[in-house]
């Protein structure tokens, strides 16, 4: 079994109480390990006593940490100064279940090391690296030096990842562990190492509590335990992806994962963020589809990679649906059993599932030129309507109507603006997060105001926030509005159909995302 060990901060005596009760909750929630992280305490007059009652009064066993400043953490004394604090502590009797030593002090510091031989006999030793930077070149070589201190019952070995990958070398190291191991990235690229370290046979995952994270890319516990059922993945469950930057904003985990719970089908869906470009999404691809034991088995596709998803598959000789092929964009890839890989893009219907109004003969201000506008495009067309293309970027703007070869979409111009029936969002203006999250679009984009005024309706595509500066002007106006999360959950209900063949309930998706 892999422990949920909650990472809790105690930075003075005065401290106690409120932590105490953060650590009570995260047991409650499903912690089985606290770790108390007591950076300051060695510098603290007369604090081995207290920090021994901190450990007696723990509501779960405990881990003992001191984590020096070069390591993450705030201790900025010498190893032997940490050996004082610690036989001191071992005076006291107290006695956690685990103390963490980082790896450089023991072997600096052979006052360290005699004074974690004199605690108490039940007090195991979790000998630890923390790389804030990256992963260290020498990796491998630390793994096999630290497992070979006979002392260590445990080795924990965590470095901030740099890309989706770090992840599958993460789990590498697990596999190949020869004892107890904990292998976690850092970082929000980092979040798959600590969700599926127990279907990789971690040791235990870190979590985080009310008091906030102490290593950075923590999830809490209850996210863990509930909307990725961090006890019920095993080797055999299959992964799926949201894949995009950024991607903390998403709402894909939610809805997919539940879906995943009530339909019984032993899945996960996590954040895989992948950095702008082409080559790093191509890069990622390749080595989480080589990684069998990763079993990947799906994915959604936001922004920016929507166009490489359809590429990929494309080279890789996968399927690519009709509507995906015409938008020039892929928003969900399905990855069979054997591997085969199925492009399909389900915003195309689900704008039209949403618009609320049959759009043929309509006239459409469409605005954006990225996956999401291609999406548009292709379903509105093909739907009768006739659709303008105003972007911030004229060349993306004018490849995509060269693209589409349709004389129903043109690019459009902004000295002869008429009235619009649909005004279309598909910039990520006015997203959280996004390039400028308190844009309204259509003055980015130099259209006038009263385009909202007219038009039938107002469609946004951005669902976080819900009332985006376009929502809040369209309202204004008293312009009936399609937002962003209408669309975001028929679109996901497709893709969920195209993953499992399954049929998720629509009214708990919307509660769940309210
Ligand atoms: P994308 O391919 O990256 O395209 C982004 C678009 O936004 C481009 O047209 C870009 O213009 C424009 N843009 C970015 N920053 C801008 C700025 N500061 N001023 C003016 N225009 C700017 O992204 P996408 O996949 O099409 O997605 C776009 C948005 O739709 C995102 O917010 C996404 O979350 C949302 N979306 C929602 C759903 C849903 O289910 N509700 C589905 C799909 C997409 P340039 O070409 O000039 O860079």
């Amino acid at each position: 079994m892999t422990f949920i060990a909650v990472s809790i901060p105690v930075n003075a005596p005065e401290d106690i109480g409120v932590a105490m009760a953060h650590a009570a909750a995260s047991v409650e929630a499903g912690a089985e390990l606290v770790e108390w992280r007591i950076d300051d305490w060695p510098s603290i007059e007369g604090s081995a006593a207290v920090v021994a009652g901190l450990v007696g009064d723990s509501p779960a066993s405990s881990i003992l940490t001191v984590r020096s400043v070069t390591e993450g953490g705030g201790f900025e004394g010498s190893a032997d100064e940490l050996a004082t604090f610690l036989r001191a502590v071992a005076a006291t009797d107290a006695c956690p279940r685990y103390v963490d030593i980082e790896y450089a002090m023991w072997i600096e510091s052979e006052a360290l090391r005699a004074a974690v031989d004199e605690l108490h006999e039940d007090v195991g030793l979790i000998l630890s690296m923390h790389d804030m930077l990256g992963r260290p070149d020498d990796l491998l070589r630390r793994a096999v030096d630290m497992q070979a201190e006979e002392a260590a019952d445990v080795v924990k070995i965590v470095w901030r990842a740099r890309s989706t990958r770090d992840n599958l070398e993460a789990f590498e190291l697990l596999r190949h562990r020869s004892k107890p191991m904990i292998a976690l990235c850092m970082g929000e690229l980092g979040l798959p190492s600590r969700v599926l370290a127990g279907r990789a046979g971690g040791f235990l995952t870190f979590a985080s509590s009310a008091a906030g994270e102490t290593a950075d890319g923590q999830c809490d516990v209850t996210t863990l335990v509930q909307r990725y059922r961090f006890r019920a993945l095993r080797p055999e469950t299959m992964v799926y992806g949201i894949v995009g930057w950024p991607i903390t904003h998403s709402l894909s985990p939610i809805v997919h994962n539940e879906g995943f719970t009530s339909a019984g089908i032993d899945a996960v869906l996590l954040p895989l963020p992948v950095l702008k470009g082409w080559e790093s999404f191509k890069a990622t691809m390749a080595v989480l589809l080589s990684d069998p034991s990763f079993n990947l088995r799906g994915l959604c596709v936001t922004v920016p990679h929507k166009e490489h998803a359809l590429r990929f598959v494309r080279e890789a000789g996968g399927a690519v649906s009709d509507i995906a092929e015409r938008a020039g964009a892929a928003n969900t890839i399905v990855i069979g059993p054997d591997g085969a890989l199925a492009a399909d893009n389900t915003d195309a219907p689900a704008i039209i599932e949403t618009l609320g109004c049959d759009p043929s003969g309509s006239r459409v201000a469409l605005l954006g030129a990225g996956g999401a506008a291609r999406a548009a495009i292709a379903s509105l067309v093909e739907a009768g309507a006739r659709v303008d293309v105003f972007n911030r970027g004229a060349e993306r703007a004018a490849a995509l109507v060269e693209t589409m070869d349709n004389p129903m979409c043109t690019l459009g111009d902004l000295d002869e603006v008429s009235g619009y029936d649909i005004v279309l969002n598909t910039t990520s203006v006015g997203m959280e997060g996004g390039p400028e999250p308190d844009g309204n679009p259509v003055e980015d984009l130099g259209l006038p105001a009263w385009v909202i005024e007219e038009a039938g309706v107002v469609y946004e595509c951005v669902y976080a926030p819900r009332r985006t500066p376009l929502v809040r002007a369209a309202l204004a106006a008293d312009t009936p509005v399609v937002t962003g999360e209408a669309m975001f959950l028929a679109q996901a209900i497709r893709q969920f159909r195209l993953w499992t063949g399954c049929e998720p309930s629509s009214d708990r998706w919307r509660q769940l995302i309210d």
